[in-house]
């Protein structure tokens, strides 16, 4: 399946539509059987057929619609758990001792969570074989050059089933942003060859396009754990602790608990940012989530605060002592700064909407962007800031001529004119949950 770069990442898109779903009672197979199918725009019979046979062998792309995970099917997995692999060849991006360290790794990635287990061989047929290649390899699936495909495997089976090819027209790099991250495409690879489709949750190492993150902290998200558990069942010979952190899960806009990090708005749209996540809703469609480091791979991750400049056309992200530019989907060059580049005092150590002293006293921000300097008389209090609010305020935007302050959960509808609070809301209300 191919994994496509962020920028070209215009995989192919088979969906059909919900209506082709197979009729009456099935098995939970065929009911799989069937999904495939209809995913891959067969004729939804809900049966292994020559033509679904036929499609299962080929390295493919496509986001389903079905769930969040998604797998093969039962059919399309290992029925072993102790499998062979080999590394055919090399790429000369890196040295060649790199490689085998980066693949032995992104295998492990997925023995942590499972009970299967991986064994380098040197020679004969391993059941994933690893090779590097560029345009026509050998399989009838050509790569594309540069960016586009990055690489593609084949679902659990005998002969090419489990083999994962990487372009070799890619940079591949050990850890750096600049290319891509050889662990990160080989792990997302290892899943196919493990019996993992694509996934449409934006946090998942399934998901189908490359996103950077730093190998050495990476750790298997939570719906992925799901997936291949799904297939092999947990790992039963480790006891979680420190060298199996908990697997990180994608925020969910419709959490009631959800404390949003920082709300901004962006040419129009509204941006809702929590951990390495944001949301973006324009108008009254329903929300998108991504990565921050899908859109912006240099912008940090957990932010304190966010907010546009409408006459500079940028928003500024701050997290510590520190403030970044984006520019549309562009982060200005000459970013990150220090707080103080903006004028403000450097007692000021933390800023969220509201910003308060090293005492964590709470105080309103109010800064004058014009004249580039905090307000005269601020930083406030809150109560004194907005009469009626109190606690700390954890994100604010202007929304429709009215100030939202988010105070965990809660989201204040302030009225700048009239100095009131005029509804109490929570999250649910901009993400239409
Ligand atoms: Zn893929
Ligand atoms: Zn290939």
């Amino acid at each position: 399946m191919p994994l496509s770069s962020r920028r070209t990442g215009k995989h192919e898109d088979l969906l059909q539509p919900s209506g082709a779903a197979s009729k009456g009672r099935t098995s939970h197979m065929s009911v799989k059987i069937a999904e495939m199918q209809k995913f891959f725009g067969l004729e939804v019979t809900g049966s292994v057929d020559q033509e679904t046979l036929q499609v299962m062998m080929k390295p493919r792309c496509g986001v389903p619609d079905v769930a969040q995970y998604s797998t093969f099917g039962e059919g399309l997995k290992w029925q072993k758990n102790q499998l062979t692999y080999r590394i055919v060849n090399y790429t000369p991006d890196m040295s060649q001792a790199e490689v085998d360290e980066v693949i032995e790794k992104a295998l492990q990635v997925w023995a942590r969570v499972t009970p299967l287990r991986f064994t380098r061989i040197n020679s004969g047929e391993a059941d994933i074989m690893v090779s590097f290649g560029t345009g026509s390899h050998g399989d009838f699936y050509p790569f594309d050059g540069p960016d586009g495909t990055l690489a593609h495997a084949f679902a659990p089976s005998p002969g090419i089933g489990g083999d994962a090819h990487f372009d070799d027209d890619e940079f591949f790099t050990f850890r750096s942003t600049n290319g891509y991250v050889l662990f990160l495409v080989a792990a997302h690879e290892f899943g196919h060859s493990l019996g993992l489709s694509h996934s449409n949750d934006p946090g998942a190492l399934m998901y189908p396009t490359y996103s950077y993150q730093d190998p050495n902290t990476f750790v298997l998200p939570k719906d992925d754990v799901d997936g291949i558990q799904s297939l092999y069942g947990p790992n039963t010979d480790v006891i979680p602790d420190k060298s199996n952190p908990t697997p990180p899960a994608t925020p969910n806009a419709c959490d009631p608990s959800l404390v949003l990090d920082a709300v901004s708005t962006l040419r129009g749209e509204n941006i809702f940012f929590k951990k390495s996540f944001f949301w973006r809703i324009s108008g009254s469609s329903q929300s998108e989530q991504h990565l921050i480091k899908s859109f912006w791979p240099e912008a940090p991750d957990n932010i304190d605060a966010a907010y546009e400049n409408t006459a500079q056309d940028k928003v500024f992200l701050i997290k510590d002592q520190k403030v970044w530019a984006l520019f549309g989907y562009d982060l200005v060059k000459g970013y990150p700064k220090s707080l103080s580049s903006m004028g403000l005092p450097t007692t000021v150590k933390k800023i969220s909407a509201a910003l308060y002293d090293q005492k964590t006293v709470k105080y309103v921000c109010s800064y004058d962007e014009r004249r580039k300097t905090m307000d005269k008389g601020y930083p406030k209090l809150v109560e004194q800031g907005f009469p009626g609010v109190s606690g700390k305020i954890t994100a604010a935007f202007q929304y429709r001529g009215m100030t939202y302050l988010f105070s965990g959960t809660r989201v204040i509808e302030y009225s700048p004119t009239s100095k009131k609070v005029t509804r109490v809301l929570n999250n649910g209300y901009f993400f239409q949950c």
